[in-house]
């Protein structure tokens, strides 16, 4: 082979695969709510790692499990019981208070739908799914076919591996589509790529009962709406609406990458030896996260505090440049009446990192719950100051 390899010494050949835009700002470490940058700045984080950051940075019990659990015991394979994954799916299953009683662990959100689907098919025999207009379900096969827009932009595979419809959000007559060839519906209640987008109870539980009328399943995936983030343990909870299943990721490890799959009796009766696997699910060192991170919603009071802070975001930043709000707690939309990048921009300029969406108007806030009414008053200031104004910022 005669190829020229680029020099690992020039600065400009980092060997990342450049799939992702950058932000202008190099993290360093990070602490409560706060990115601590290269240039020595501090940044208030709305973000929070793509919603993933809910216990904030550097949390001590956070830490302690896992280090601990690291020195303890890093890994064991599914083929051993461990003390740590029981508690941590029992844990899972008892802090959602809903019908669930059966947990399977994986490792990212794509990979819980994957399964989720896996089973629907399984069960139902049928081989139709429909999810909603504005979804997102991640990158793979199955969750990509089932992600709003990817077939035009990323999806990548020849063809999608079973048959796909999407439904308009919020449209009870267009429920009639569910039928008796409907698998499954893969439903974020509160979209989070879709620009916080809450489905809202009424839509939600005529969905149900549509699902209940054609024997389909309903799953919910709350990869990123769901462990705390609409101040409740689950939008489930929020909306009053028992799903068939819960696929749940980011919030649950805190940066600790893992996810996982809650299962309604019914489901999990059909869950045979052998019929899902992993390697990494599961694993010591999630099921020791997973429990830190229960701990700490359940005793530092963060869905309360989710609640309380979530609101008075709603109410106090509806200001310059943001026109109006949609979303649940701690995922919030800022509807823009300029294009939400700038808006964006102009925050970072402020030291307030935000998110976008899909929605060009839609500013996106996933802050860790420990968020407080001090932080929104500092973004309330950078919203006054940017102003309803054009361009500039
Ligand atoms: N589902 C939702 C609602 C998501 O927001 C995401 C990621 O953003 C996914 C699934 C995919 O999760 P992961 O990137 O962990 O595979």
């Amino acid at each position: 082979m005669s190829a020229t390899l680029p020099s690992a010494s020039s600065s400009a050949v980092d060997f990342l695969a450049p799939v992702f835009a950058q932000y202008p700002l190099e993290v360093v470490s990070a602490q409560g709510v706060w990115l601590h940058t290269a240039d020595d700045r501090r940044v208030l984080d709305l973000y929070g790692g793509h919603a993933v950051a809910a216990l904030g940075y550097a949390h001590e019990g956070w830490t302690r499990a896992l280090t601990e659990q690291a020195r303890a015991l890093n890994f064991q394979s599914n083929a051993v019981p461990l003390a740590v994954r029981t508690r941590a799916a029992q844990r899972l299953v008892r802090f959602s208070g809903l019908d669930f009683s059966s947990v399977f662990f994986v490792n990212s959100g794509a990979e819980a739908n994957e399964n989720a689907l896996k089973m629907a098919f399984t069960l139902t025999q049928r081989s139709a799914v429909l999810a909603l207009e504005h979804g997102f379900h991640g990158r793979t096969a199955a969750a990509g076919a089932l992600t709003w827009g990817a077939a035009n932009r990323w999806y990548g595979f020849p063809r999608t591996p079973f048959d796909v419809g999407f439904l308009p959000r919020r449209d009870l007559d267009a429920l009639a589509t569910i039928d008796t060839r409907t698998a499954a519906v893969l439903v974020e209640p509160v979209q989070g790529v879709g620009g916080a987008f809450d489905l809202g109870a009424e839509y939600l539980q005529a969905l149900r009962r549509r699902c209940d009328q054609t024997g389909t399943l309903l799953i919910f995936d709350e990869v990123q709406c769901g462990m705390g983030r609409c101040g409740t343990p689950f939008a489930a909870n929020l909306y009053g609406v028992q799903p068939d299943m819960i696929t749940t990721a980011k919030a649950l490890g805190n940066g600790f990458p893992c996810a996982a799959l809650l299962m309604s009796p019914r489901v999990a009766q059909a869950v045979k030896l052998d019929a899902l696997g992993t390697t990494f699910g599961g694993a010591p060192m999630a099921g020791a996260v997973i429990e830190a991170v229960i701990d700490a919603l359940e005793g530092e009071q963060l869905l309360a505090n989710v609640r309380r802070v979530g609101q008075y975001l709603r109410e106090r930043c509806q200001v310059g440049p943001v026109c109006g709000y949609q979303g649940a707690g701690l995922l919030a939309g800022l509807i823009c009446s300029r294009p939400a990048k700038e808006v964006h921009r102009a925050l970072l300029e402020r030291g307030i990192l935000a998110g976008t969406s899909s929605d060009p108007r839609v500013l996106r806030l996933l802050p860790p719950f420990i968020l407080r009414e001090e932080h929104v008053d500092q973004l309330r200031g950078a919203l006054l100051e940017i102003g309803a104004g054009g361009a500039g910022s």
